[in-house]
């Protein structure tokens, strides 16, 4: 306080009357580990009205800014009153001297939202940032912090495989947002089928009634899942499926009357979503299951399987998971894996044969085998479902992701009439689950559109999958000479280019965006899974954009 100072809850107001001071405070707030630091962009001269104070010159300003990274380099930035005297020469050089991107984002972000005739001089810095402030400020983004957000950028409306920005940029959609818009964007089949549905209802409870969109829903899935998926659970997302899934498993158990089989089994890089049980077969440490501690079911782990999809098989992969379950079988109640691809987990996509080793030390130890094709699901490996590849039927298997074709969340689990017999058959006769919105009409009716239309022989979409497969193999290729890549692999609808070092995802997305692209890269992997529609110039333009930003890595 004595020094101009004020310190507020995790911030700080004011940074003293002189540059010299300043720099003395940057020590003593360092020490504070402040989290959010307000620049005043005036001179602090005590007792003198605002507009009489004057501008900070650049030099400050950017001394300040140097001084901010010191303090606390992620820190929270914003200006405090007054307007902008950041010239484009000062954004840039604020970014020469090495602010992390986050914060010259942010830096920016405030001034785009304050002073809109800034907005060229943010873009010609190379920051087109469209986010809203209000975004900024209170909506929490998928793994993404609040105090240090990444940029993120507002969508006008999205057509086809394109996205359009606020800002006017059209981007080809490289990601079918995460699996799901399979059939690209405002679709006129899938659009109608919600009109006609919402005409009729929205929604109705599953308890005690039921409805033509869930009956139909079903009927269209049967013939395409294997054969012995007999029953039919909807669920709300994913997760949620993974969720039942696993109850499922430790029911039938507790039904057979071996209720000490409660325990799962899976193998390392799987991703199974982000509630409690899923999080907890996810790969432990991109699973950050550390964070979660003791507070986390602890599940058993084998190693990923390293043979690859298209190369040789590797007898060894299975060893690992064979000792396991010999060992573990009698408090195990199901093996849970993502067939052939796992997705998120490490793009990684693995022999058909692991499965049908699996399958058979599962059903030689009385262990339930769980698919998660919620990724994989409808088309996008080449197969309408990923267990095809091994021509191995699962006891359980768990749908999502492309199910609407990216129009709602909506998820399946499907089962045989043993498990659902057995659950059925003993106390307490039921199965222990039904969330509010089970079997949605309206996501079950745009999921009938969905279906019908992937599957009608108009559509091919198998030739629309081989196609985009063989156009990734041929332009993602040359990235395999670059130094900086470790791996190039493609299967289905799906192209993955493994990177030596992590990318700055940041940065990357960027410089995607300026290319016209969305891409969207997690750790070492860019990877492509763009919507079956896309055309072909569409999908060049998608490698075109990769291969030049991963050269510039
Ligand atoms: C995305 C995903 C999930 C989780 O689905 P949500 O709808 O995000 O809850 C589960 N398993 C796999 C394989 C996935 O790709």
């Amino acid at each position: 306080r004595n020094v101009g100072m004020d310190i507020c809850s995790g911030g700080i107001i004011g940074m003293g009357e002189s540059m010299e001071q300043r720099i003395e405070f940057a020590f003593t707030l360092r020490e504070l580990e402040v989290q959010s630091i307000p620049i005043n962009l005036l001179s602090p001269i005590p007792g003198t009205p605002l507009e009489q104070q004057a501008p900070l010159s650049e030099e400050e300003i950017l001394t300040t800014i140097a001084l901010f990274r010191f303090i606390n380099p992620t820190a929270f930035l914003r200006f405090a009153g007054g307007r902008s005297q950041l010239s484009k020469e000062a954004v840039k050089q604020a970014l020469h001297i090495g602010i992390n991107s986050a914060i010259v984002g942010d830096l920016l972000t405030t001034l785009g939202s304050k002073v809109s005739e800034d907005k060229m001089l943010i873009e010609d810095a190379g920051y087109r940032f469209c986010g809203s402030q209000f975004d900024r400020e209170h909506l929490w983004h998928p793994y993404t912090s609040t105090t240090n957000p990444l940029p993120v950028y507002k969508v006008k409306r999205a057509e086809g495989a394109t996205i359009t920005l606020e800002s006017g940029e059209t981007l080809v959609e490289g990601m079918s947002s995460w699996w799901c818009a399979v059939h690209g964007y405002n679709h006129p089949i899938l659009n109608r089928a919600a009109e006609e549905q919402l005409g009729k209802m929205s929604h109705v409870m599953f308890g005690g009634l039921t409805h033509d969109p869930a009956i139909e829903l079903g009927q269209l899935l049967l013939p395409l899942v294997p054969p012995s998926m007999q029953k039919i659970f909807y669920a709300d997302s994913g997760s949620v499926a993974v969720e039942v899934a696993l109850k499922m498993a430790v029911q039938y158990w507790y039904g057979k009357g071996k209720a000490k089989k409660n325990n799962f089994v899976t193998i390392r890089s799987g991703y199974h979503g982000d509630t409690w049980n899923a999080m907890s077969v996810c790969d432990p440490v991109t699973g950050m299951h550390s964070l979660f501690g003791a507070s986390l079911p602890m599940r058993y782990f084998v190693p990923q399987p390293r043979s690859r999809f298209h190369g040789e098989w590797d007898e060894r992969d299975t060893v690992e998971l064979r000792k396991l379950v010999e060992e573990h079988h009698e408090e195990l109640a199901a093996l849970i894996l993502e067939p052939v691809v796992q997705g998120a987990g490490g793009m990684w996509f693995y022999h058909p044969q692991y499965l049908r080793e699996a399958a058979q030390i599962c059903k030689e130890h009385g262990l339930l085998l769980i698919f998660d094709e919620i990724a994989t699901g409808f088309g996008r490996t080449g197969k309408l479902f990923a267990w095809e590849h091994a021509g191995v039927e699962p006891d359980i298997m768990c749908i999502g992701k492309a199910i609407t074709g990216g129009y709602m969340t909506l998820s399946a689990v499907l089962t045989t009439n043993e498990v659902a017999d057995t659950i059925s058959n003993h106390t307490p006769e039921v199965f222990m689950h039904g969330p509010t919105f089970m079997g949605n009409p309206l996501a079950c009716a745009v999921a009938c559109a969905s279906v019908k239309l992937l599957t009608s022989p108009e559509y091919d979409w198998q030739g629309k999958v081989n196609r985009i497969s063989q156009q990734l193999l041929e332009e993602l290729e040359p990235a395999r000479r670059l130094p900086q890549v470790t791996d190039v692999r493609v299967l289905g609808a799906i192209g993955v280019i493994e990177t030596q070092e992590p990318v700055d995802m940041a940065w990357m997305q960027k410089r995607f965006v300026e290319e016209g692209i969305w891409v969207r890269p997690f750790g070492r992997l860019v990877y492509l899974m763009p919507p079956f529609i896309i055309e072909p110039q569409q999908l060049t333009k998608l490698t075109g954009g990769l291969m030049k930003i991963i050269r510039m890595c």
